[in-house]
C-alpha cells in the first residue's frame, strides 16, 4: 500500500536518503541540525544531548531492496508472495516486553520470531521464575531482565529501543509514562487505559519525552480487514448504510483481573467490544456523532458484580451510516461484522480473531446476486503491527495507530457507558477531529 499525504512526503525518508542525510549530518556536527528525529546513528546519538530517545539501529544500505528471483510459474498458476526483506538481526529495533501473561507468551513473543524489523532483547515481569524460563527459551541475557521495581533502569539499557506494555488495563498509564521517561518508544496494548483523561496524560508524557507512542490495534494491520475497508471506502458495493458488528466470548474466572473494575476499567466493552468500535471507525474513516446503548449483567453471577456482561450500542456517523454493535462476556465465541451497502454487502467472519478471517461479499447483478469470497493470504497481525512501529522508528514516521487513536475510542466508550446509564442517546459534542494518523502501513 502506498503511503499517503504530505506528512508521508515530508517524513518518509528512504533508507538511501537516510544514509546520505546522516552522512551529511555527521559532517555537519552532532547538533541534530537536520530534523531526523529517531534517525540518528548510534555514534552520533551518543553525542546528542537534546534527545530523550534511545538510538535506533543503524540501517545498512540496500537491505530493503527486494531480491529478484528467476520466474518459473506460468501466469495462471498461483503466484508466490514477494520475497521477504528482513533486516539483519543486528539492525532491528529492539523490544522489551512488559508483563508475561497470556498475550505476551502465546502471541507477542512468538510473533517477534517472524518479524522483519523487530526483535526481542529484554523482559519485565513480577515473576522471576517465569522470566528465567522465558529468557532461557528466547536467549535473553540475565542483565536484560527487569522486575516492576527495576523497570526504570531500562533507561540505561542501550539494547532496548521500544517498550511494549502488555499489562492489565489500569496499569498501562503508569508503565507508559515511566517508559517514556526512560526515553524509550512505547507500544501499548488496547484498551489504551481506563479513561480518556489517562490517555491524554499518556500522550502528553510521550510528547514531552519526544518518544513515539502507538496503540496495538492489530486489526488495522490485518489484510482482510484492510481490504474490506478499501472496498467500503471506494464504494465498490455502493454507499454503505448499516453495519452489524459483534465480538463476544465466554469467561469463567471471577477472580481474574478482567472481572475487577479497578484493573480492567470495565467489562466486555473495553476488552472485546472495543474491536467493534475501533474497526467501525477504521473501515468508515469517520467518527461517530451520537451513541445509544443498553447494558445488562445477570443478577447474582459472580463474574459480573463489578463489570458488565453485555453491552449493546448504536453509533450514528456523519455520512448517515448507523452501526449496531454488541459484545457479551457470557455467550459462545462469535466475532463478526457485516456492512450493508446499496448494491451489496460485505461480511467478515472471525473478524477480530488472531487468524481465520473470512471475507464474503454479495453484489446485485441484474436480477441475480453474485456471492464471492475474497481470498487473501493471512499474516501474523502481531508481527505486522510491531514491524510497522519499528518502521516508524527507523524512518521517523508517525504510527498509523498513535495514542490519539486510543484516546478517541475511550471518548466514545465513555459516551456509550453514559448512554447505558441514563437510558438515552448521547451526542459526542467534543470536537472529534481526525485521529492524526501517520502514513498507511507498508504491506509486503
Ligand atoms: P494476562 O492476565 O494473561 O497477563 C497480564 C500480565 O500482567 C500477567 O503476567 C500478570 O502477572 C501481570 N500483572 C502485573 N501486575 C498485575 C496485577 N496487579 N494484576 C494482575 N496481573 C498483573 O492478560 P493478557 O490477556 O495478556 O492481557 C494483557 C493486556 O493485553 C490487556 O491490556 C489486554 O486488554 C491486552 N490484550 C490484547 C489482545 C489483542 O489481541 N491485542 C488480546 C488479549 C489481551
Amino acid at each position: 500500500m502506498e503511503e499517503n499525504g504530505t506528512a508521508a512526503k515530508k517524513e518518509n525518508i528512504s533508507r538511501k536518503d537516510f544514509l546520505s542525510l546522516t552522512g551529511k549530518t555527521v559532517a555537519a556536527g552532532a547538533a541534530g541540525s537536520i530534523a531526523l528525529g529517531g534517525l540518528l546513528p548510534n555514534e552520533l546519538w551518543a553525542q546528542s544531548t537534546t534527545r530523550a530517545m534511545s538510538p535506533p539501529a543503524d540501517i545498512p544500505p540496500g537491505t530493503e531492496d527486494p531480491i529478484v528471483l528467476e520466474e518459473w510459474k506460468s501466469a495462471v498458476d498461483q503466484q508466490s508472495g514477494p520475497t521477504p526483506t528482513p533486516l539483519p538481526p543486528g539492525m532491528r529495533i529492539r523490544y522489551a516486553i512488559v508483563g508475561l501473561g497470556h498475550l505476551a507468551l502465546e502471541e507477542i513473543i512468538p510473533a517477534l520470531g517472524s518479524c522483519k524489523k523487530s526483535k526481542l532483547t529484554a523482559l519485565v515481569s513480577g515473576s522471576p521464575e517465569k522470566m528465567k524460563k522465558v529468557a532461557a527459551q528466547y536467549g535473553i541475557k540475565a542483565e536484560n531482565c527487569y522486575s516492576y521495581q527495576t523497570y526504570d533502569q531500562l533507561k540505561n539499557n542501550r539494547e532496548v529501543d521500544v517498550i511494549y506494555i502488555v499489562l492489565p488495563n489500569s496499569l498501562h498509564k503508569e508503565y507508559v509514562i515511566r517508559g517514556a521517561k526512560a526515553g524509550k518508544h512505547i507500544l501499548c496494548e488496547k484498551p489504551m487505559a481506563v479513561s480518556s483523561k489517562e490517555c491524554e496524560e499518556m500522550i502528553e508524557a510521550c510528547e514531552a519525552a519526544k518518544v513515539k507512542l502507538m496503540i496495538a490495534y492489530r486489526i488495522q494491520y490485518q489484510p482482510h480487514n484492510r481490504k474490506l475497508r478499501e472496498l467500503v471506502q471506494q464504494k465498490t458495493f455502493g454507499v454503505p448504510k448499516f453495519i452489524e458488528a459483534s465480538n463476544s466470548q465466554s469467561s469463567a474466572n471471577p477472580a481474574h483481573w478482567r472481572h475487577k473494575k479497578a484493573l480492567a476499567g470495565g467489562g466486555a466493552l473495553p476488552d472485546i467490544g472495543l474491536y467493534c468500535l475501533n474497526t467501525n471507525r477504521f473501515i468508515l474513516g469517520e467518527e461517530p456523532t451520537e451513541v445509544f446503548a443498553y447494558s445488562y449483567s445477570t443478577p447474582g453471577n459472580p463474574l459480573f458484580t463489578e463489570v458488565e456482561e453485555l453491552i449493546s450500542w448504536q453509533m450514528r456517523f456523519p455520512s448517515g451510516v448507523i452501526a449496531n454493535c454488541s459484545s457479551d462476556y457470557n455467550v459462545h465465541e462469535s466475532r463478526h461484522y457485516r456492512v450493508l451497502c446499496e448494491k451489496g454487502w460485505l461480511n467478515m467472519d472471525k473478524a477480530y480473531a488472531y487468524k481465520g478471517q473470512k471475507l464474503m461479499t454479495a453484489k446485485a447483478e441484474g436480477k441475480m446476486e453474485k456471492q464471492e469470497e475474497i481470498g487473501l493470504a493471512e499474516n501474523d497481525q502481531f508481527a505486522a503491527e510491531m514491524d510497522h512501529f519499528s518502521d516508524c522508528i527507523l524512518n521517523n514516521k508517525r504510527p498509523f495507530t498513535p495514542g490519539e487513536e486510543g484516546l478517541q475510542d475511550h471518548i466514545v466508550m465513555e459516551a456509550i457507558y453514559q448512554s447505558a446509564r441514563e437510558g438515552k442517546p448521547v451526542k459526542l459534542t467534543h470536537n472529534l477531529k481526525s485521529t492524526m494518523r501517520g502514513p498507511e502501513p507498508k504491506t509486503e
